[in-house]
């Protein structure tokens, strides 16, 4: 089997990189995928990240190391493992980030990804349902829509927010982050958008391009530093497949320097352990990981949320019939309704938080919600400090990485989340959000938030992964950083990463956004280099 582009992983950026290569007919590409088909009803149901999430025929279903930050515990760190990767098991919230992080991945050496280089990438992804402006994209392929469920104690903390003092935002995508306002989501007609959806659908009947779905990739085949294909486990055979131009990979923050390592690429001695043979020394392949930590206040409310309305069967099938007839209610719900991009220190530039505001809770997703009405108050610092790292075990490409995420391990980061807690706590005392919360649950009013260690004991005791690693083959120009600023892994010709973990740092948002853009200003990069 031979292509002229080989692209590993069919996830966000995978997605995008097949399609726009396709286009061209001149190029015969092929698409590998790990997981199956994205034909579980439940991927293209908004609310069914309740049930992909921990699912192995949707999920990798990774766990962490015990993490020192979290009091020592190990928690769930989903990747989607079908077409669309985790664009078809993510909370279908859309955001962009903040012009200041493009800006400060241009300073750091990354030509031609300060914000005005990427916008027209964002632009060109999407399809934005509010009015046309020079900063939103309208024809794209994702279908980036404005929140449609509507529930009361969700507009009440937005409004108290306002009142509180902090700035309503219609948009928060435009250059100017800050501010409380409703969430957009990845969704066209109550349906999710995925990556798959978007930029896969439209290319049946190509002639160009092979999708192989149940595909792993085990390794990269190099020689003399040329990438010169893939090994793959297909139907339990291990195969090649060989690339004349490129191998791309697509993989995923977790899957990408997994492969690396696999491959040879990587820390010397980490290789040689394993009995790997280093082709390129890259010591930064598998470091500078980064994710958003989301710590969960919980308020018990007088009004309705999803906790009790998912309770009584009648109720249930109200919402399944308004579903089917309307896309509408709750099952066409994002994972969040409202939104809050605000500054923990009014001497900052930009919002160094960002607020999940959930009309439902829960002690873990897993679990279900709680039996009682309340929402989540959901907080995660947007740019941490805190960098931790993935070790492959073995050379076994079904081994598992570790996963040792360090969260909160600088004073600053500390410091953040619980200034952010507090804010929480202000905010619900303030109407019309305080008459209708009848009891402040999680952490509850026994933790006094002026104690910085009681507070910072409850984060770390209960919070989790908001489900954003990013930065483990970090674009950049130092002797840690693993790809250039072309997406060209470094020491290896005909070898790009193109996904999440290319990011120098974490974006100021969630990370489906900026991904996407990734995979469409690589896709040029790609075809004005074949010329
Ligand atoms: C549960 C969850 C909720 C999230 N919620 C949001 C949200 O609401 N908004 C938002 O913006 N972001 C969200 N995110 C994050 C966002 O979806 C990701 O940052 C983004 O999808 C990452 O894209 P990617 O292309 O880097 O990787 P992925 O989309 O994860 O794609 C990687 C693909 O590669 C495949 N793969 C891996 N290894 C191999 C191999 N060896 N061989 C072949 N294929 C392989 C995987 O199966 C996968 O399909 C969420 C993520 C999760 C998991």
């Amino acid at each position: 089997m031979e292509f002229d582009y080989l692209v590993i992983g069919a996830g966000s950026a995978g997605c995008v990189v097949a399609n726009r290569l396709a286009s061209n007919d001149r190029f015969s590409i092929c698409l590998i995928e790990a997981g199956g088909k994205d034909n579980l009803p439940w991927i293209h149901i908004p609310v069914g990240y309740f049930k992909t999430m921990g699912n192995p025929r949707t999920d990798w279903c990774y766990k962490t190391q015990p993490d020192t930050g979290l009091n020592g515990r190990s928690i769930n760190w989903p990747r989607g493992k079908t077409l669309g990767g985790s664009s078809s098991i993510n909370g279908l919230l859309y955001v962009r980030g903040q012009p200041e992080d493009f800006e400060h991945w241009r300073q750091l050496g990354n030509e031609g990804w300060a914000w005005n280089d990427v916008l027209p990438y964002f632009k060109k992804t999407e399809n934005w349902e509010g009015a046309s402006d020079e900063t939103r994209g309208k024809g794209g392929p994702i279908q980036v829509s404005k929140n449609r469920v509507e529930k009361d104690i969700v507009k009440a903390w937005l409004e108290a927010a306002v009142n509180k003092g902090y700035k309503w935002t219609d948009d928060y995508n435009q250059e100017s982050q800050e501010g409380v306002g409703f969430f957009q989501m990845t969704m066209a007609n109550g349906l999710r958008c995925s990556a798959a959806k978007a930029y896969l659908s439209p290319l049946k009947g190509n002639k160009n391009i092979e999708i192989f779905t149940n595909v792993q990739t085990t390794k990269i085949l190099i020689e003399k530093k040329v990438a010169i294909g893939v090994e793959v486990i297909m139907g339990g055979e291990r195969k090649k497949i060989r690339a004349r131009k490129e191998v791309i990979l697509c993989a995923g923050a977790i899957g990408s320097p997994q492969l690396l390592m696999l491959s040879g690429l990587g820390d010397q001695k980490e290789l040689s352990k394993h009995g790997i043979e280093p082709l390129v020394h890259l010591p930064g392949v598998g470091k500078n990981l980064q994710d958003h930590l989301q710590a969960r206040p919980v308020y018990k409310c007088n009004a309705s949320t999803i906790n009790v309305e998912t309770q009584s069967l009648y109720k249930k099938i109200g919402m399944g019939v308004e579903y089917f007839f309307k896309r509408s209610g709750p099952m066409a719900m994002a994972a969040s309704l409202g939104t809050g991009f605000l500054r923990t220190d009014n001497a900052l530039d930009t919002p160094d938080i960002q607020y999940h505001i959930q009309p439902f809770s829960a002690d873990r997703v897993e679990d279900g919600p709680h039996k009682f009405s309340a929402f989540t108050a959901s907080v995660c610092q947007l740019r941490p400090e805190s960098r931790g790292h993935l070790e492959i075990i073995s050379s076994n490409p079904e081994d598992y990485p570790k996963i040792y995420p360090n969260y909160l391990s600088t004073k600053k980061d500390c410091d953040i989340m619980v200034k952010a807690i507090q804010i929480t706590r202000e905010i619900c005392q303030v109407e019309p959000v305080a008459s209708l919360i009848t009891e402040e649950f999680a952490p509850g009013t026994s933790v006094n938030l002026n104690d910085y260690d009681k507070t910072l004991n409850w984060i770390r005791d209960t919070a989790t992964t908001i489900y954003h690693p990013v930065g483990t083959c970090k674009m950049g120009k130092d002797k840690s950083s693993v790809v250039d600023e072309k997406l060209k892994v470094r020491g290896v010709d005909r070898l790009r990463v193109v996904d999440a973990s290319i990011m120098p740092t974490i974006t100021s948002g969630n990370t489906n956004a900026p991904t996407l853009m990734i995979g469409e200003k690589a896709s040029d990069l790609i075809i004005k280099e074949s010329y």
